[in-house]
């Protein structure tokens, strides 16, 4: 596996930086998860082009850019508790991991969720909890949080992730209907029962199934 440390601080340059990816703690978080390990051997190589990669089940792990995007659209200053709904590979957790306190991941695919906990044990990242199940529903007994990401698209926001979250705490969401083109939704909790709601462009996620998602 060697080589790669150049390429992914080439990721980071290219793809991030010369973009809008201008957040330290996200650039830095980038350059350190070893985004090749939580990828299928046989697409390895395409590790750090800016490209979504199958890893099983009909799923991907998400592009670097989106991963960033979404990161620093959370708002992470450090020791913050997070919650994933889409473990996938683990990656984009572990990538929380690294800025955030604590992160919990869910996913609803098992030979997912028991994949993506191996790996980032063998990363040494110990500060993420993947679980299996469906999380439109959360994570009730470790909310509120201080962000929530979603990395699969429902037909909506669901209500009760908005629930979960601590005052002026951040939701990012893939939105949109049928098909693979959604808006991007960043929900700020203002008040107990106030929501700020702000679309940061369009973007391609696979569905997010469950009960309150397709
Ligand atoms: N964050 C992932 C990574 O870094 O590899 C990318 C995940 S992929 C784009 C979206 C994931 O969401 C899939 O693994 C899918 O099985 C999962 N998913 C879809 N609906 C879900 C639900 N209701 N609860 C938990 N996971 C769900």
């Amino acid at each position: 596996m060697g080589g790669f440390a150049k390429e992914r601080g080439r990721m980071v340059e290219r793809h991030l930086k010369a973009r809008d990816i201008s957040d330290p703690k996200v650039l830095a978080a980038m350059g350190k998860v070893r985004r090749e390990v939580f990828i299928p051997e046989q697409f390895r190589i395409n590790a750090y082009a800016d490209r979504p990669l199958p890893i099983g089940e009909g799923q991907t792990i998400s592009q670097p850019y989106i991963v960033a995007l979404m990161t620093q659209a959370l708002e992470l200053k450090g020791g913050e508790t997070v919650l994933e709904i889409g473990a996938g590979s683990g990656y984009a957790a572990a990538i929380l991991g690294k800025i955030a306190d604590q992160v919990f991941t869910i996913e609803r695919h098992q030979p997912l969720a028991d994949l993506a906990r191996k790996t980032l044990k063998a990363e040494g990242i110990k500060n993420v909890t993947v679980i299996c199940g469906d999380g439109t529903k959360g994570l009730e007994k470790e909310a509120p949080f201080d962000a929530i990401v979603a990395t699969a698209a429902g037909p909506k926001v669901p209500e009760t992730l908005k629930k979960q979250l601590k005052i002026s705490g951040r939701l990012v969401v893939p939105v949109g209907g049928a098909g693979y083109f959604q808006r991007l939704i960043k929900i700020t909790r203002t008040a107990e029962d106030k929501f700020e709601q702000a679309d940061l462009g369009g973007v391609s996620f696979v569905p997010l199934i469950g009960e309150e998602g397709y």
